[in-house]
């Protein structure tokens, strides 16, 4: 596709098209699967094609990348692993040991105990913040020696907000780079490059494939510069790049991005009302709310909604949360998020001692069910769970 053509289109009509391409043997709309994993050489011994080997790169993978890229108009581009997990750590191992990284306390909890743990062992000085709190942001981060600050927003499975912009700022005037994890914002609400942010991370795995059938992960960049070089090299060193088969189902997934994000989002909002109105239900948290801590912030950072993730403190405590997601019959009792099936989960039980999450706590992903059956879904578990 074309400069002008890629311009002249929103990133709507882009993505339904997967970037417009037609296979040129076929003219197929859909482009075809490649799963060669070597390529010939010319007569001359060069490579024209610019193919060589299959885990550096393939073409399937690259044309799920450039959806990716365009979506968060990542200048740079974008690099697609085996996991979230993969690209997230793959931009921690990109760094060198001895550096400090500030990281969101409240964050995606397997990542966090990578940090805490490996991260450490790889010589990472790694600090967490509360980083929705910009001065405890700012008096974390130190000048020189913080090379990277890592957020989450919303995070999870709270939905604090952090200010994208001013994070890059405070990042930034310490010589670090700010990478954000918006797997749960999704490019659809936010695009924290766009708002000075280097690096965006997605967990592909969730509302980008939406179908619960691929895991995946994401990194876009702004800058091609010597870091984005070594994030590279850890991709290929470590054999980290995504296969062509979850390229390829990844594509097809994101080609309903909009349409799912947009109408899961809606109905998140409409059930973070009502079981804000509900007896049985202490709190809701979600950012769509306006008596969320960030809700004015989320107005103003995200777009087309709020996402489709939210939690709820249920009354009566932890064996009241548990006694109400035993009793769904249309949510999934699951882990993960961003499918079109809605998926409930008592979080504290599997992040385990020295979470920060309540353990009264429920965290509800938000699917393309009717919503008010979601709703007569919960509100029927929560009778019988304190019954
Ligand atoms: C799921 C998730 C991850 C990890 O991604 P995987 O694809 O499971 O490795 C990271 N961050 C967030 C916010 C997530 O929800």
């Amino acid at each position: 596709m074309t400069t002008t053509m890629r311009n002249r289109w929103t990133r709507r009509s882009l993505t339904a098209q997967a970037m417009g391409e037609i296979d040129p043997v076929t003219k197929g709309v859909v482009p075809p699967l490649h799963l060669s994993t070597t390529y010939v050489r010319d007569e001359d011994n060069g490579y024209s094609s610019g193919f060589v080997y299959g885990r550096p790169d393939n073409q399937t993978t690259r044309e799920a990348e450039a959806v990716l890229a365009m979506l968060e108009d990542a200048e740079a581009g974008a690099l697609l692993f085996a996991s979230g997990s993969a690209a997230a750590t793959a931009v921690f191992l990109a760094l060198s040991p001895g550096d400090h990284v500030v990281a969101s306390r409240v964050m995606y909890w397997a990542l966090r105990n990578w940090l805490a743990t490996e991260g450490a062992r790889w010589g990472l000085a790694v600090e967490f913040v509360e980083s929705d709190d910009l001065a405890a942001l700012a008096r974390a981060v130190r000048p020189g020696a913080t090379k990277l600050v890592w957020i989450e927003t919303p995070s999870n499975p709270l939905w604090t907000i952090t200010d994208i912009a001013a994070a890059a700022d405070i990042a930034h005037r310490a010589g670090a780079r700010l990478a954000v994890d918006s797997t749960c914002a999704s490019p659809v609400h936010t695009r924290p490059l766009a708002l000075g942010a280097d690096i965006v991370m997605h967990s592909a795995t969730k509302v980008l494939n939406g179908h619960s059938d691929v895991i995946a992960g994401a990194l876009c960049a702004r800058e091609d510069d010597a870091f984005w070089n070594a994030v590279k090299t850890v991709r290929k060193g470590q054999g980290g790049i995504l296969g062509p088969f979850e390229s390829y189902l990844l594509m097809r997934g994101m080609r309903t991005l909009h349409v799912r994000q947009e109408r899961q989002s809606a109905s998140a909002l409409a059930l973070a009302e009502r079981l804000a109105a509900h007896p049985l239900v202490a709190r809701a948290l979600y950012p769509g709310l306006p008596q969320h801590p960030g809700h004015d912030l989320a107005a103003r950072q995200m777009e087309n909604g709020f996402g489709y993730m939210l939690s709820i403190q249920v009354r009566g405590g932890e064996a009241a949360a548990i006694g109400t997601a035993a009793h769904v019959e249309l949510f999934k009792r699951a882990t993960s998020l961003g499918g079109v099936e809605s998926l409930i989960e008592h979080r504290a039980s599997i992040e385990g001692p020295g979470s920060p999450c309540p353990v009264d706590l429920l965290r509800l992903s938000t699917g393309l069910e009717d919503v008010d059956d979601l709703f007569a879904d919960l509100d029927r578990a929560l009778r019988a769970g304190h019954a």
